[in-house]
């Protein structure tokens, strides 16, 4: 079927169905768990990453811990890409269920919540950051307060189409914090971390605000 066509079925199995509950993210009707169908909620669990994520970096990272729930693969990537690519918004919700499990199982402590920007251009293009509705969901579920304090100052072309060390060269020096977070431990979050390049200078701009340490917490990687 094509897209049109199973968005159309979708919104007449909602206006059919008003009371029961649907898979946030395959549309099937559901038991609910965490927003995923049975289907859906087994499937992603066989994409689980049990440890904390223990890089080697070209550089001296600026971020103290990098926490990621899933690999970046099969149900854990529609998830992703529905929400950044097909304004699936509810899906960010999901995540922030699973993100907070983690934070949970990990006992990460933190004060605020801080979200990856995306540049006013693709802000623009897009219509929201993907980055930013995950940390709100987060702020609802763990009651800690988020704050949309980085900026992206330069635009810069998708990571995704440069390779290993260049995504560093990509994204130097082009995020920027104007608020002061003196003492304050911060959980970084995004949707996806890839080589680290943009969680390094993300967190660079925090440590230049005084951040006292920085955890960054990725849904997938
Ligand atoms: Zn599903």
């Amino acid at each position: 079927m094509g897209k049109g066509i199973c968005e159309a079925v979708d919104a007449l199995f909602y206006i059919l169905f008003p009371e029961k509950n649907f898979c946030l993210n395959c549309g099937r009707l559901q038991e609910e768990k965490f927003g995923l169908c049975p289907y859906c909620y087994t499937e992603i669990l066989k994409c689980k990453l049990y440890t904390r994520i223990l890089n080697t970096y070209p550089i001296k990272v600026a971020f103290d811990e990098v926490y990621s729930v899933f690999k970046y693969e099969k149900v854990a990537k529609d998830i992703v890409r529905r929400l950044k690519y097909k304004e699936k918004l509810e899906l960010s919700k999901v995540m922030a269920l699973f993100m907070k499990e983690t934070i949970e199982e990990n006992k990460i402590k933190f004060d605020l919540i801080v979200p990856i920007p995306i540049s006013k251009k693709r802000l623009k293009l897009r219509g929201y950051n993907q980055a930013l509705l995950i940390a709100k969901e987060l702020s609802k579920l763990t009651f800690i307060p988020f704050n949309d304090c980085i900026e992206k100052i330069k635009d810069t072309k998708s990571q995704t189409l440069f390779k290993d060390e260049n995504r560093w060269y990509n994204v130097k020096g082009v995020f920027d914090c104007k608020e002061n977070l003196q003492g304050k431990t911060i959980l970084l979050v995004d949707d996806v971390f890839t080589t680290g390049a943009t969680a390094h200078y993300a967190s660079e701009a925090l440590k230049k605000s005084k951040a006292k340490k920085v955890i960054v917490l990725t849904f997938a990687s």
